[in-house]
């Protein structure tokens, strides 16, 4: 029997695990999904924001204030792309100044630190390539781009190095109290815990009523986005929000951790996990970016995608012990700022344990960093020993983004080893670049059947069922 058990392995239940994986306890993490990360924590703005937006005393303004600091510190410690670039919310009228004014009160109770308004010269000087129509920008450095899914991943990767276990493939299907533990039914048959942590994302209202009635509701909200190549990754060089309005923090324009320039979200209903993109989004979504930064040449465009909000009607986070059943702990309504507060919402998941009866006492010795080799990124001096040490690391796989074969090997060989070409590319990157794996992708295929010893056609794409290969032509078929 498990202690605790974890449903949902996107940075929520990630987060949760990195900080169980410190005691000595017995923990699980139970995913639908063949690999972590692969929920709304994939498909983001991958802002670490700054805390000036949520509405003072609301729960996301405490964990997004505090998870600001704790992300970054994080990501420090287990190499994890991250750069703190600061915010610009661009005002375009005198009324829109009025709105920066209060974002700035507003931050302050909240605890931002060093925010500034600037005027339109320094905005302009500072920001190049805004529109001339810009007359004034809200700074908040404490801003961070990050890495969502390395984040995740890291965590996660953390969490199994320190005896934490992972089920993928697994999904809750039901939940029973029984004398003091929790059955857990799953379609991989039944899991056992004194507690659980419901991390579920855009289902965690549902998982909350395989054992209680409904307590709070999520109306899924997607948002979609363009991604464009490195060419349009340096136009601008803090993150370009638009004024907040009723609908969220709107457009923005962002450089990313990797190089390149993100544009998105809108904001429109959505059926379950529904990450289709459409006509319509993304047409709304370049106009509104292009009233920001006009230069953007969409033509760069290299992929669009969406992602989906995990919307409440209270608009802030639902975390507490269910009163019926003790030791199930929600951790719902994951909406923005999510992903920058899910690493402070865990220290005190931890708390709420311990406070409900689990006895958790520290571990003697825990693995508490990470190093991955990204080659790219080294001296030719480190490349070269790193080839001498293995001739793998000599053979470049994926041209766009400079990475070998030694870094996708050892993406396949890590403490939750990727099993398709998309967790491939959560690692290390392959098939980030231009040619979005058009030419790398069969040879990381090909990679991971040999790695793994499975057939060439039982490696997905993505997710199970995204089959590439169905068989061998001409296979027993007339000549
Ligand atoms: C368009 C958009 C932009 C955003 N931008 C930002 C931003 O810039 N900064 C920020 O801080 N936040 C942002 N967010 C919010 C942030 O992405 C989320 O808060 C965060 O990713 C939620 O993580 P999670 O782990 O709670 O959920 P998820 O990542 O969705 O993980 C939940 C996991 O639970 C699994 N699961 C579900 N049901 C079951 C089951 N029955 N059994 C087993 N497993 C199950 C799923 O497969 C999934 O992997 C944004 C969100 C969206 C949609």
């Amino acid at each position: 029997m498990y202690d605790v058990a974890i449903i949902g392995a996107g940075i929520t239940g990630c987060s949760i695990a990195y900080e169980l994986g410190k005691y000595n306890i017995n923990a699980v993490v139970i995913e639908k999904e063949n690999d972590v990360s692969v929920g709304t924590t994939k498909a983001n703005s991958a802002i670490i924001h700054g805390g000036y937006d949520p509405k003072p005393g609301t729960l996301m303004a405490k964990y997004n204030i505090k998870g600001n600091v704790y992300t970054k510190e994080l990501c420090q410690k287990l190499d994890v792309p991250f750069k703190q670039i600061g915010a610009l919310v661009v005002a375009f009228s005198e009324e829109e100044k009025k709105t920066l004014e209060e974002l700035k009160e507003r931050g302050a109770q909240n605890g931002v630190p060093h925010m500034e308004i600037w005027d339109k010269e320094k905005l302009h000087k500072e920001e190049p390539n805004i529109s001339d129509n810009a007359v004034a920008a809200l700074l908040s450095p404490n801003v961070g781009i990050v890495s969502p899914w390395e984040l995740a991943i890291a965590l996660a990767e953390t969490a199994v190095e320190n005896g934490v276990d992972i089920k993928l493939n697994t999904e809750v299907t039901g939940i029973e109290k029984k004398d003091d533990a929790y059955q857990i039914e799953t379609n991989n048959g039944m899991i056992e815990a004194k507690y659980i942590c419901n991390a579920a994302g855009v289902f965690a209202d549902k998982v909350n009523e395989l054992i209680n009635e409904k307590t709070f509701e999520i109306t899924p909200n997607k948002g979609e986005y363009y991604l464009l190549d490195k060419s349009q990754g340096n136009l601008v060089n803090h993150v370009i929000f638009q004024c907040p309005n009723e609908k969220g923090k709107g457009v923005l324009v962002s450089p990313t951790v990797h190089g390149n320039l993100i544009v998105g979200p809108d904001s429109q209903p959505s059926a379950g996990d529904d990450t289709s993109t459409t006509g319509s989004g993304l047409s709304f979504v370049k106009n509104t970016a292009l009233k920001s930064v006009p230069g953007i040449n969409f033509r760069e465009s290299i992929r669009n995608f969406a992602g989906v909000r995990a919307r409440t009607k209270k608009h802030d986070f639902q975390i507490y012990e269910d009163k019926k059943n003790k030791g199930f702990i929600n951790i719902g309504g994951m909406e923005s700022p999510g992903l920058s507060s899910a690493t402070a919402i865990a220290l005190d998941v931890v708390k709420m344990l311990a406070d409900t009866g689990l006895v958790l006492e520290e571990k003697n010795d825990i693995v508490d960093t990470r190093k991955v080799n990204r080659f790219k990124h080294l001296s030719h001096e480190k490349r070269a020993e790193l080839v001498k040490e293995n001739p793998l690391y000599g053979k470049i796989i994926c041209r766009c983004e400079t990475v070998t074969e030694g870094e996708i090997v050892d993406a396949i060989h890590r403490p939750i080893p990727a099993t398709s070409i998309d967790a491939v590319k959560r690692r290390c990157n392959a098939g980030m670049g231009r040619c979005q794996g058009g030419f790398c992708g069969p040879r990381v295929q090909e990679i991971i059947s040999r790695e793994l010893n499975i057939p060439l056609k039982d490696v997905p794409q993505d997710r199970l069922g995204t089959d590439i290969i169905t068989g061998e032509t001409k296979d027993g078929g007339a000549r």
